[in-house]
């Protein structure tokens, strides 16, 4: 109801006779009862008479906004009086003077009051929520409030856009009918979770929403409870997180990999052996290692230039990783020369997988200079068990079989002993 609806106040003959003196007038304008509302309040006298203009007509015309008073110059029956409360009268008034008429009109005042108050309280109180809403909406962090049911009770534009929707499609509903099938059960099953723990959660996670935008969050969730401890629901908050994971991701691949080529550096290649070491000595296995070395590397930068070598390098790059299969590790030691770690049913076949490598850079990447024969790749191998000799030692005796592959005309592999 509004302010400017709290505008009438009527008489009713309550016997179907003419009210005399004052109230035998229409309309009055009352305006002792003007500053309650917004408009003059009248005093519009109904006759009963006249069909469609009793009480009930007028209620039904006006809803709450006007007050009814049902007049009588004669005393009303209790019985008549229930009889008029019934017809939707507010208020039954006999003629007794100035002063009942006051008291009547009082009465009807302080019902407008009551009436102003409540509207002013609910006007202030959406005023407030309507705030809030607007502080929401400005943030650009999605924030939502869901019942314990998971469905949507609120939340900002930067949440409704993030399902692409407009918020009302939003409240309502729960997340399954709003994102992918896989998406919604994760996020309902970590609901689930928070219901039963209570407290807070934070945890990542991506929000898969489309099929061309995946995007990392932050996620902060609290279960809502009442002073009584009734869960009322949860309120989620998402930080997204996806540019420091894009960010963690390039680090990563930078601490882990060499820029020109991409491949493992140094420091991934013990680590990953670690690992395969110690899966093999659990398992007695016997692995293989092999150093590898670009021939006469140095004089297709002399020839061609410092770029072609890179050319060159990537190209043999491409190729050895062509080849990688489970339980091998390819990685660039340093300038142009390579690791290979070969463990499991990988390490049976480690020579055939370099010879074939090999074949295959000679054939793509073999260039004539003045050196020789150079961009084929020479390969030193030894098989070594973990458990009795480390990886280092390993691969000093493949460096050393390495230099009999490079005394022995390069483009060859050679076995340690
Ligand atoms: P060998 O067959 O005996 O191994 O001869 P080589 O010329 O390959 O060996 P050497 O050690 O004399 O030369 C290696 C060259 O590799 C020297 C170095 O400038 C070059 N090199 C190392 N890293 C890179 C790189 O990232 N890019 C380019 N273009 N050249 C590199
Ligand atoms: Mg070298
Ligand atoms: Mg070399």
């Amino acid at each position: 109801m509004s302010t400017e609806a709290l505008s009438g106040l009527y008489w009713y003959a309550a016997h179907g006779e003419p009210v005399p003196g004052e109230l035998d007038v229409a309309p009055t304008v009352v305006r002792d009862i003007r500053a309650v509302g917004a408009h003059a309040v009248l005093l519009l006298p109904i006759q009963p008479d006249l069909a469609g203009t009793g009480p009930a007509h007028a209620r039904a015309l006006h809803g709450q906004s006007v007050y009814i008073v049902a007049v009588s110059q004669f005393p009303v029956s209790l019985a008549r009086q229930q009889q008029l409360y019934d017809e939707g009268v507010d208020d039954v008034h006999v003629l007794e003077g100035r002063q009942a008429m006051f008291a009547c009109l009082a009465r009807a005042k302080r019902h407008f009051q009551r009436a102003h108050g409540a509207e002013t309280a609910r006007s202030a109180l959406k005023a407030q929520l309507d705030l809030l809403q607007d502080a929401l909406d400005h943030l650009p962090t999605p924030i939502y409030l869901k019942d314990v049911a998971g469905q949507y009770l609120a939340c900002n534009t930067a949440f409704a856009n993030l399902l692409s929707r407009p918020r009302e499609e939003v409240i309502g509903h729960r997340l399954e009918g709003l994102a992918p099938p896989a998406t919604a059960d994760k996020h309902e099953s970590s609901d689930a979770h928070l219901r039963e723990v209570g407290g807070l959660m934070c945890y990542e996670t991506d929000v898969c929403l489309h099929d061309d935008d995946q995007r990392y969050v932050m996620l902060h969730k609290a279960l809502v409870t009442d002073e009584q401890g009734k869960q009322r629901g949860i309120a989620g908050v998402m930080i997204d997180i996806t540019e420091r994971k894009r960010l963690e991701a390039r680090l990563m691949n930078a601490a882990e990999r060499d820029p020109l080529t991409d491949a493992y550096n140094r420091r991934k290649f013990f680590e990953l052996a670690d690992q395969a070491i110690t899966d093999a000595i659990r398992h007695s296995e016997t692995l293989c290692v092999a150093a590898i070395d670009v021939d006469h590397f140095k004089s297709i930068n002399d020839e061609f230039g410092h770029a072609e070598g890179d050319i060159t390098l990537c190209s043999i790059v491409d190729i050895l990783r062509s080849h990688e299969t489970d339980g091998m590790i390819v990685a660039r030691a340093g300038g142009e020369e390579f690791f290979a770690l070969f463990f499991g049913a990988a390490a049976a076949r480690a020579e055939e997988i370099l010879q074939a490598m090999r074949t295959e850079i000679s054939h793509y990447c073999q260039i004539k200079t003045a050196a020789g024969l150079a961009g084929t790749i020479s390969i030193g191998m030894a098989s070594f068990d973990p458990a009795a000799e480390n990886i280092d030692r390993a691969l000093r005796r493949a460096d050393a079989a390495l230099y009999h592959a490079k005394h022995n005309g390069r483009n060859r592999l050679s076995r340690a002993k």
